[in-house]
């Protein structure tokens, strides 16, 4: 198998406190009392495998987390401050940060009502609920290729912050594509990386409301739970997705 399973580790933990002292305290901080957090892990493989595959169907399949982004839209900042790319390759600041707005763009794509503002840079960390939507890198466990968290008002069933750190204890890069291929039927050969479009567009759909797919016919959706390196993808949506995008409308 050179595929591996990102297994999607749903937690609803109620948070029973959270301390504002030490977090900037800002207005927008909610009472954490009346939030749930869900923490999506996505583990590595821990067999060695490499690979890449390209699409081969268009699947028509959806899962929902149960919420929805504020009928405003959502602004997030970008910590680009920390990426791990591979040995001999360099990214600008100014690539990482269009590689998100790219990968949010395919939403907003999909469905207008998604709506995504960039609020610059921060040095903010995402993980923590500090009223900054936070994408960063960082060092997380090994094993953990990336986790979004996502609070949830209990009221209003809609995102209150949403975070999404990446790993740097792995290689990540932005993938050219050359001229006569996409996404879908493109794998690089090199460097041995994780693609920032290809993994964040999967992470944002959490953001959305959309959870994983498992089912094997899903495997060349966005939302499907597995991942690769030098996989491109899941930049862009299948049907599924697609109709996925429209039915969590704000
Ligand atoms: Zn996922």
């Amino acid at each position: 198998m050179k595929r591996w399973l990102l297994l999607l580790i749903p937690v609803s933990l109620p948070l029973l406190f959270f301390v504002l002292g030490g977090c900037g305290g800002g207005n927008n901080v909610p009472s954490a009392g009346d939030l749930d957090e869900h923490v999506i892990v996505h583990p590595v493989p821990t067999d060695g495998g490499r690979g890449c595959s390209i699409s081969t169907s268009d699947p028509n399949n959806y899962a929902l987390t149960g919420w929805k982004l504020p009928s405003g839209g959502i602004t997030y900042r970008v910590n680009p401050s920390r990426v791990k790319v591979p040995s001999g390759y360099s990214l600008t600041a100014d690539q990482i940060i269009q590689a998100i707005k790219d990968s949010f763009a395919v939403w907003s794509e999909a469905n207008p009502a998604l709506v995504f503002n960039y609020g610059g840079t921060t040095s903010a960390q995402a993980g923590r609920l500090d009223g900054i939507n936070a994408i960063s890198w960082r060092r997380l466990q090994a094993g953990a290729l990336a986790v979004t968290y996502v609070w949830v008002s209990r009221a209003t069933g809609r995102v209150v912050e949403a975070d999404t750190a990446f790993n740097n204890l792995y290689a990540w890069y932005d993938f050219s594509i050359p001229d006569g291929y996409t996404a879908d039927n493109y794998c690089p050969d090199r460097p041995v990386a994780y693609d920032i479009r290809n993994i964040a567009t999967h992470e944002f759909g959490h953001w959305v409301g959309l959870a994983d797919l498992y089912s094997n016919a899903d495997k060349d959706a966005t939302m499907y739970g597995y991942g690769d390196v030098q996989e491109l993808k899941k930049r862009t949506l299948a049907t599924g997705d697609r109709n996925g995008a429209l039915a969590v409308t704000p």
